[in-house]
């Protein structure tokens, strides 16, 4: 899922302004289960902004504020109110879809998005993936390199480790001892063996579309 973070309330009035009133949009997707777009967290923000002079006129929860046709049908209502400004309470992706939708109302992110990650447990998310577009996980051990070694090194560790955790981040074990002992335990240490492509990040031009009608 991707993993997002409340942004300081402090930063989301800056933002808000002098504008009076202000419709609220959430998702019912990542953002509710990281608990930043929810419906509770729709609640807090509204007594915030009440508590500070402004008009809430209208609230939502799209199902997935990424996802353009759920999202122009929620965002009529919110149209219909006539905000002067929408605080979107989802990810980078939904904060941009729900601005499309919203009659060139100004559109602001109460989140900051952090990565695609991993629900460890309740309350816990771990970083796991960083969208290369070129995945290795099929000679790694399904460890992710580019995420979990610190240098996002792809053919092999830097030789730094001490006791088994990293010379970045020593509170983290050396993903390319993880990656071994995976290798190890599957009986794939061969793969260790092959060296990777570079990851040819200079290959990609932003922004990138995947479609599945052609051209
Ligand atoms: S190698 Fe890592 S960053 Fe790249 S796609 Fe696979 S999981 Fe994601
Ligand atoms: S110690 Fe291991 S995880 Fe840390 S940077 Fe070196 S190879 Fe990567």
């Amino acid at each position: 899922m991707i993993i997002t973070q409340k942004k300081p309330i402090e930063e989301v009035m800056a933002m808000v302004g002098d504008a009076k009133t202000v419709a609220i949009v959430g998702c019912n997707s990542c953002a509710t289960a990281c608990q930043t777009g929810g419906q509770p967290q729709i609640d807090e923000l509204t007594k915030v902004l009440e508590a500070a002079g402004k008009k809430v006129v209208a609230t939502t929860i799209c199902d997935y504020c990424c996802m353009n046709l759920g999202v122009k049908s929620k965002m009529k209502a919110i149209n219909a109110a006539n905000p002067d400004v929408v605080v979107c309470m989802s990810c980078g992706d939904g904060v941009q879809c729900v601005a499309k939708n919203a009659n060139n109302k100004p559109v602001y992110p109460s989140n900051n998005t952090m990565y695609l990650g991993e629900a460890v447990r309740f309350g816990v998310w771990e970083e796991s993936c960083r969208f290369c577009g070129q995945c290795v996980l099929g000679s790694t051990g399904a460890i992710c390199p580019i995420t979990q070694c610190a240098k996002s090194l792809v053919n092999g560790p830097c030789g730094g480790q001490k006791n088994g955790k990293c010379e970045v981040n020593p509170e983290n074990p050396c993903a390319w001892i993880k990656i071994y002992e995976r290798l190890n335990a599957t009986g794939e240490l061969d793969k260790l063996s092959k060296t990777r492509e570079d990851k040819g990040y200079g290959d990609f031009a932003y922004p990138r579309t995947i479609s599945l009608r052609g051209k």
